[in-house]
């Protein structure tokens, strides 16, 4: 069964639409990628499902209809979102993001147990505990905003960009702990990226966005074959 089940999504921005009719599914432990050129609704789409835009249209978690809730009921349902840019507390040290991350959970014992889970990922996260985010490393930014993520102990992870203005060693390293992460935690993942070479490696399912609809469909490696995808996203 689909963990994410989306049809017909819309999403506006006051009088503009910026979704028309969004459909695709997610299987539970997998990672699906969404592909698409800048503007096209990749960014909205992950806005969309956990509530931060209007919109309308069928947004099933786990079969459950989540496209009326607020914001922190989808959050509670196990769905955390890593924003374009990160959001991490710039001001605050690490282990204070860590912490916030942490509050809204019922289940406050399991925090010790998954900041040592983050820790085992994110070594480097442990050195700089008492470090400014604001003065961490690019990559170490991205590797707290992903931890903040885990804090939540999410069942789906919205990953938005996660490789933005990295050097492509950093990228490697994260996105091999982001693989690490979907199998060992079985945490399914939702990616948008600009790097389609990457996002498609990691993923199994991908879609492709195109001024907000869905044109193009199907396994990471057949879109990775495809010759009008190698021409628009993988540049050979
Ligand atoms: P990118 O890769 O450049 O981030 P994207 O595929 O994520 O692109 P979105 O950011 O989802 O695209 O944008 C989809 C459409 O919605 C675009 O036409 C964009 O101009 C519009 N849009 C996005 N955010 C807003 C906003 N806050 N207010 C108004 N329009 C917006």
């Amino acid at each position: 069964m689909a963990l994410l089940e989306i049809k017909g999504l819309s999403a506006y921005y006051g009088q503009t639409k910026a979704l028309h009719g969004v459909d695709f599914a997610l299987d539970k432990g997998g990672i699906t990628t969404l592909l698409g050129a800048n503007g096209a609704g990749k960014t909205t789409t992950l806005r969309a499902i956990c509530g931060m835009v209007r919109r309308d249209g069928d947004i099933r978690l786990d079969g459950q209809p989540i496209n009326q809730m607020a914001t922190e009921d989808i959050v509670r349902l196990g769905v955390a979102h890593v924003p374009e840019g990160r959001g991490t507390f710039v001001s605050l040290s690490v282990e204070e993001n860590l912490k916030i991350a942490s509050y809204g959970r019922r289940d406050k014992s399991g925090v010790p147990r998954d900041l040592d889970m983050v820790f085992t990922y994110f070594p480097r996260l442990k050195e700089r505990l008492h470090q400014q985010a604001g003065t961490l490393s690019g990559g170490e930014q991205q590797m707290l905003a992903i931890s903040r993520a885990l804090m939540l102990g999410p069942r789906l992870m919205l990953l938005d960009e996660p490789s933005f203005g990295l050097a492509p060693l950093i990228v490697q390293e994260i996105f091999h702990i982001m693989r690490r992460i979907n199998a060992e935690e079985g945490v399914s993942m939702l990616l948008v990226e600009q790097n389609a070479t990457l996002a498609l490696e990691l993923s199994t399912t991908g879609y492709v966005l195109e001024t907000g609809r869905v044109v193009m469909a199907g396994s990471s490696s057949d879109l990775k074959n495809d010759e009008g995808i190698r021409k628009s996203y993988l540049g050979y």
